[in-house]
């Protein structure tokens, strides 16, 4: 039987029973899994009792907490489809996606209840604002847990009910919601968790948002489905995030290449017994394999192995799986989980597909591809194709072996004089400078029209006497002539969201 979403990750709670399901890495209140099972029901009864109804949208506003999955299971369980909310959203933010969904109910935590209200007056249609911890004036779900309503019995249709409503990240335009049925989630973590396995025994460290479907996927549902426990940070520090990889003996780590980079070069590291760790998972936007490899290298693990994916996908599509990454090739993202289709076709001619080796455009096709845009049939027909490939948007190539690299987005390539630069590339050979803390690139144009890399650099506080002429000098001396780095800009710090994507509109802006 096909089950919804908060059922088919809790469907072995009851087994796992007293297995920490969740910590709070910052004071050590613990969740077994018997209570989350337990908790998500009553507050499901709670939220049906206060009016919830199937197809309602739900915002779960609030950074990671041990509560977060309760709010998140209890109001998918009451027929709700949930939108995460970024936490550091400003009222208008968080106004502007209540009213693109139509959300007419928020969970919220006390420290965030101004903008809670702030949003929900300015969006107007929001019949009531819960709190996940105690808060003055508002039902709190501590309050709920002792609701005698009845369990909803809500009829779920997990091919067509949307469960989850993230936003994208909004890296290349608006974010847009992206309606993901209970089906494409439960699919995409039963295609996913077989090649990354993590059982009673193994912990996670949520220091990733579960707001963003990567966290939401890699840091929620998936150790949760499998038995796993997750200790919960609210937000990256990295000595906090050293110290809780030590005390809580943490055997995975899933991050994004900024955490890689602090891993790989930060002083701090040498200061933790991390050898606990058994491996580290990158994914969301491109890593390179020689900071990889640093990074490894330097904690004594396994190559760090890569994952693949895109809020549109449910989200992964590609892994390095467990059992192969020390053998997979330096670089990859992985290969193709089962049950889904890729093609990568020529970027001049995208009826065309290409050999291995080279390089276009990566379509999907399969079951974790999304409904669709919400109110966005248009945006939603120019990304999925009659056919039903998906067009991600990114370049990519496989080798001959099946493992899939990715080099850049389309839309981020740099066209300089016919050829094509991928920021990704620069920027992490730039990383590979001892004096760089971090770069950025994106294309400006030259007085002659022409599109060319421009850097921005941040340089290391001991290293600040590095001059705009080296840089272009380390590069030159180690790339093709058309992809030298033609202008460097010094800043203290590369604008990124929260999945630690590099926000290259905002560089663009500035210029
Ligand atoms: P928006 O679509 O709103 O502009 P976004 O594409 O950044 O934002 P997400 O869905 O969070 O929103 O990110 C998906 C994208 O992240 C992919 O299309 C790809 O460009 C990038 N990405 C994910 N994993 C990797 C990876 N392992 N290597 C390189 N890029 C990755
Ligand atoms: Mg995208």
């Amino acid at each position: 039987v096909e089950l919804p979403i908060h059922d088919a990750v809790l469907a072995r709670a009851a087994e796992f029973g007293d297995i920490p399901a969740l910590i709070d890495g910052t004071d050590g209140t613990t969740l077994s899994y018997e209570r989350v099972d337990r908790f998500h029901r009553r507050v499901a009864a709670a939220l049906a009792e206060a009016g919830v109804r199937k197809g309602d949208v739900l915002a779960l506003h609030s950074p990671n907490t041990i509560a977060f999955p309760t709010a998140f299971y209890a109001a998918t369980r009451a027929g709700a489809t949930v939108t995460t909310v970024h936490p550091l959203a400003t009222a208008q933010e968080f106004a502007k996606q209540l009213t693109d969904c139509a959300a007419r109910w928020i969970i919220t935590v006390s420290p965030l209840l101004d903008i809670a209200r702030r949003a929900a007056e300015l969006a107007g249609g929001v019949h009531e604002i819960f709190v996940c911890d105690s808060a003055t004036g508002h039902r709190s779900l501590i309050d709920m847990l002792a609701s005698a309503a009845p369990e909803p019995q809500v009829a779920i249709d997990p091919a067509q009910d949307v469960a989850a409503l993230p936003y994208s990240s909004g890296t290349t335009g608006t974010p847009k919601g992206v309606m993901l049925t209970h089906r494409q989630i439960a699919t995409n973590l039963a295609q996913l968790n077989p090649a990354i396995p993590a059982g009673p025994g193994d912990r996670v460290l949520a220091v990733l948002p579960f707001f963003h479907i990567y966290g939401l996927t890699a840091l929620m549902n998936a150790p949760l489905r499998q038995g796993a426990t997750v200790v919960v940070l609210p937000r990256f520090d990295l000595e906090q995030f050293l110290a809780a990889i030590q005390n809580h003996r943490i055997t995975a780590l899933y991050v994004a290449p900024p955490i890689v980079l602090a891993l790989a070069k930060h002083p701090a590291v040498a200061q933790y017994d991390l050898s606990s760790l058994k491996y580290v998972i990158s994914a969301a936007a491109p890593l390179d394999a020689r900071l990889a490899s640093a990074c490894s290298e330097r904690l004594g693990l396994p190559p760090v192995g890569q994952a693949y994916g895109m809020t549109e996908l449910s989200p992964g599509t590609h892994v390095v799986p467990l059992d192969a990454m020390s053998d997979a090739p330096p670089g990859t993202v992985g290969k193709l989980i089962a049950g889904t289709e890729m093609r990568i076709v020529s970027l001049d001619d995208p009826g065309k597909d290409l050999p291995a080796g080279e390089s276009g455009e990566i379509l999907i096709r399969g079951p974790q591809v999304m409904k669709g845009y919400l109110g966005r049939p248009d945006a939603t027909a120019a990304m999925i194709d009659t056919d039903g490939w998906l067009h991600t948007g990114d370049v990519g190539h496989v080798d001959t072996d099946g493992w899939l690299f990715v080099v850049d987005r389309v839309k981020e390539l740099i066209k300089y004089k016919g050829f094509q630069v991928a920021p990704a590339e620069l920027e992490a050979l730039l990383l590979t400078h001892p004096a760089i803390a971090d770069a950025a690139v994106i294309g400006v144009y030259d007085d002659d029209g022409n599109e060319i890399p421009h850097a921005y650099v941040v340089r290391r506080p001991d290293r600040t006497d590095l001059s705009e002429a080296e840089i272009m000098m380390y590069v030159a001396e180690r790339v093709a002539p058309y992809k030298r780095i033609r202008h460097v800009t010094f800043i203290d710090g590369v604008p990124r969201a929260a999945s630690g994507k590099i926000l290259r509109r905002q560089l663009r802006e500035r210029t």
